[in-house]
């Protein structure tokens, strides 16, 4: 499969490792010492390493370990095998009934093929700051457990995203499930984004959740994506308290707008991006309050 000449459109040559368990998976992803890349719906690694902007010597293709693609609704949260396709958490029943976020934000990744083929746990693990899963597991507060020689652990949503495609997963380390808590009684939450063209990463999303007692917020949460190096949380506690309706929601959008700090870059200036991400969040969190009440949906 590897090309070893200098075409701009092929990749590096590469050892390439179908492993059927997690225990060899592991292991020959320590035996690369370090130069080994875990292969999953392969949308984001395979570009890469066409451009040669990633050069890994082998190739450790998760695809046959059996039990990684489970949806599986437990006690207090959603559990996510690492190898769940986004079209399979798109058209997942219980996803929409109780993650809606989620099941917006699946529905939002590129084009069919993409979500065909590119998983929840390829998503986490590139953490591309426009990506949009990558803030559902913020604004949920969720986790993801990280299996490696060293045994198992658990990686809090605030402590794996680093900085632009780097998280604190470990070279030799897989993920392997992903946990997204259950809403609040009576929430409502969605995921918003604006894209140039269809099927594009978006300029700027966000993913939002919001409880009310039916006239007023008790609980409003805001992640943004493609506004900084990392999904963007943002402190909505203010909100709590004020009347569920548009002019809290427009508030929030300014709130939003003031606390990011966006760079410009070849697709937007810094000041788009702080206006876009204003009128998301407005949207968002208008759009998850009308969901509230009732079924999480
Ligand atoms: C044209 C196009 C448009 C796209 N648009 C979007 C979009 O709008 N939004 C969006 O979010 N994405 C988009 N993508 C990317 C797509 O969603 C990918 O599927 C996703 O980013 C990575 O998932 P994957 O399973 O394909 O991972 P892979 O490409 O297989 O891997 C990506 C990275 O994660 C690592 N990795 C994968 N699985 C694991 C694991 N279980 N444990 C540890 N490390 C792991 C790999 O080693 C690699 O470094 C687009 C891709 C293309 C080609």
């Amino acid at each position: 499969m590897g090309a070893a000449g200098g075409d701009a459109v092929k990749p590096a040559p590469f050892d390439y490792v179908a492993v059927t368990s997690l225990a060899e998976a592991v292991q020959a992803l320590a035996a690369a010492g370090g130069d080994a890349k875990v292969l999953a719906g392969g949308q984001s690694l395979v570009p890469l390493m066409n451009l040669r902007l990633a050069r890994p010597a082998v190739l450790v293709d998760i695809n046959g370990i059996p039990g990684l693609d489970g949806i599986a609704v437990r006690p207090g949260h959603l559990a996510l095998g690492a190898l769940v396709r986004h079209a399979d958490l798109a058209a997942d029943a219980a996803v929409t009934a109780g993650w809606p976020v989620l099941h917006d934000a699946a529905n939002l990744i590129g084009h069919p093929a993409i979500r065909n083929r590119g998983t929840v746990g390829g998503s986490l693990a590139h953490a591309d700051p426009a990506a949009e899963l990558p803030a559902v597991l913020a604004v949920l507060g969720g986790s993801v457990v990280a299996e490696g020689p060293r045994g198992a652990r658990e990686i809090a949503a605030a402590d794996l995203f680093v900085t632009y495609l780097t998280t604190s997963l470990e070279p030799d380390e897989i993920l392997t499930e992903v946990r997204l808590p259950s809403l609040p009684p009576g929430a409502g939450s969605a995921f918003v984004e604006f894209a140039r063209r269809h099927g594009d990463f978006a300029l700027v999303g966000a993913a939002a959740v919001v409880a009310t007692d039916g006239g007023r917020v008790t609980e409003a949460r805001l992640a943004l994506v493609g506004v900084g190096a990392t999904p963007v949380r943002v402190d909505l506690g203010s909100l709590r308290g004020e009347p569920a309706g548009g002019g809290t929601w427009a508030a929030a959008g300014r709130l939003a707008a003031a606390a990011v700090d966006p760079d410009s870059d070849i697709h937007a200036p810094a000041a788009y991006r702080r206006e876009l991400a204003g009128v998301m969040a407005e949207r968002a969190l208008a759009r998850a309050a009308a969901r509230a009440g009732g079924s999480a949906g």
